[in-house]
């Protein structure tokens, strides 16, 4: 009898089949046979989950700004892969920008891997950047493991990681498409928005009207028009505006190659409830009205969106302003690894969704898109990461309680469903102050 070195029994596993009653040998690190729950598989150790728990994937969050090495006092890999574990998470993709040096080149990539090196509680992936004149180093990157590779069409922020023009990011395209590497784009048109109200004082409203959903609409037809014409792999990050669903769901049908996510904060909030000053609601682009964020649920449940990644981009609490609450002085971004299951489950069990939904919406698809060909299933064959989750408890989000950094989120006083229990990192219970993650590589894991 085969002798697993981790058996888990659970009465409500999610499989690739739905929610099933399992039994799940691991071997190595990775599932060697899932089992119905009544199989007597023979362990080391064997776990079992409780009656008002359900055994998750471990979710794969490919849109994580780390920030260090160069900006560790926004957000560190230690806090952030802890707050990822936290949060049921057990792999994620670092952004390339926002550290410094942003993830432009080889070397780069080479010191932000020392800077990560034995602080990660979860599994690290890393995309690179594409930035006007480092076409020549794509290539490179490509072979040494990225999963892909980010672009903005509008400043990014930040000035060590320049945006690309509309030929440069035909040109970026072309070299990709040389080794079908995925691009990840950033749509917003910038024109669009010097054309808008400024967004400087406390008022959320205009702040919402100087990012308006056409500078995304505007931008996201040019990626579709470049991305046909050069044959070209691209995913969209954090759509917000549901305006642009239909020319995605139209494209697509296409044979357009284009993916789509979005994130927790544009399916949970609404610009109509955003207190003036609360900059903590602030990023780019921004969380719209009702009307849009019940669209992206449509869009996610039909498909047309992809996925659902945390998009966590924390930075100092100074930062943020909140001392005079000018969402055009604040920096843009949310702070939100760790709520990113419970935000999604809450608003998704209310609107009829299963768990089945989550895990294919935040394990299964991002790790499709990325290429990670071992991660975000409960299935022989792939790393055995899992979440447990306690669906119907609550729980009241305290932002000092969080994991991450800097004690900032909006979602800070929701209550909001689904404890995490336990994660499971390649077999093992990951715990604080014993990090096991690994770094992953595009095309081995
Ligand atoms: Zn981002």
């Amino acid at each position: 009898m085969t002798q697993f070195d981790l058996v888990v029994r659970a009465a409500r596993a999610i499989t690739p089949a739905g929610e099933r009653a399992r039994s799940i040998g691991v071997q190595g690190g990775r599932i060697t046979a899932v089992e119905p729950m009544q199989a007597r598989l023979d362990a080391d150790l064997i776990v079992e989950t409780g009656p008002d728990e359900v055994l998750l994937p471990g979710l794969v969050d490919t849109h994580v700004h780390v920030n260090e090495p160069g900006r560790t006092q926004w957000e560190g890999f230690e806090t952030a892969t802890l707050a990822a574990a936290a949060g049921g998470i057990t792999t994620i993709l670092d952004m390339p920008l926002n550290s410094i040096p942003a993830t432009v080149d080889v070397c780069a990539l080479q010191v932000k891997k020392d800077a990560a090196a034995g602080k990660c509680h979860v599994d690290v992936g890393f995309w690179g950047g594409a930035v006007p004149g480092n076409e020549d180093q794509l290539r490179d990157l490509h072979d040494a493991g990225v999963f892909g590779f980010k672009c903005f069409l509008l400043p990014s922020g930040v000035e060590e990681f320049p945006h690309l023009s509309a030929s440069e990011l035909e040109h970026h395209l072309q070299v990709l498409r040389e080794f079908d590497a995925l691009m990840i784009v950033h749509a917003e048109d910038g024109a669009t928005i010097e054309h808008a109200p400024s967004p400087s004082g406390g008022a959320y409203e205009a702040f919402l009207r100087s990012r308006p959903r056409a500078a995304e609409n505007v931008a996201i037809a040019q990626l579709i028009e470049a991305a046909r014409s050069f044959r070209a792999r691209v995913h969209l990050v954090h759509l917000s505006s549901s305006d642009a669903v239909a020319m995605l769901r139209s494209a697509r049908s296409e044979g357009v190659r284009i993916t789509v996510e979005t994130c927790p904060h544009y399916l949970s909030f609404a610009a109509e409830t955003i207190l003036d000053g609360a900059t903590e609601f602030k990023c780019c682009p921004p969380i719209r009205e009702a009307d849009n964020r019940e669209a992206l649920w449509s869009a996610l449940s039909s498909g047309v969106i992809d996925c659902v990644v945390s998009d966590h981009s924390p930075c100092v609490a100074e930062l943020k302003r909140l001392d005079v609450g000018d969402f055009g002085l604040a920096w843009g971004g949310i702070a939100s690894v760790q709520i990113a299951l419970p935000a999604i489950w809450t608003q998704a069990r209310a609107r009829g969704h299963s768990l089945v939904d989550v895990a294919a919406w935040m394990a299964q698809g991002p790790a499709r898109i990325a290429g990670l060909r071992r991660k975000g299933t409960v299935e022989v064959g792939y790393d055995a990461d899992f979440c447990v989750l306690a669906p119907e408890e609550t729980f009241t989000v305290d932002a000092v309680k969080l994991q991450h950094r800097n004690p900032i989120t909006p979602y800070a006083g929701q209550r909001l469903h689904g404890v995490v229990r336990s994660t499971w990192l390649r077999g093992r219970r990951i715990q604080a102050g014993e990090p096991c993650g690994q770094f992953l590589t595009r095309g081995e894991s």
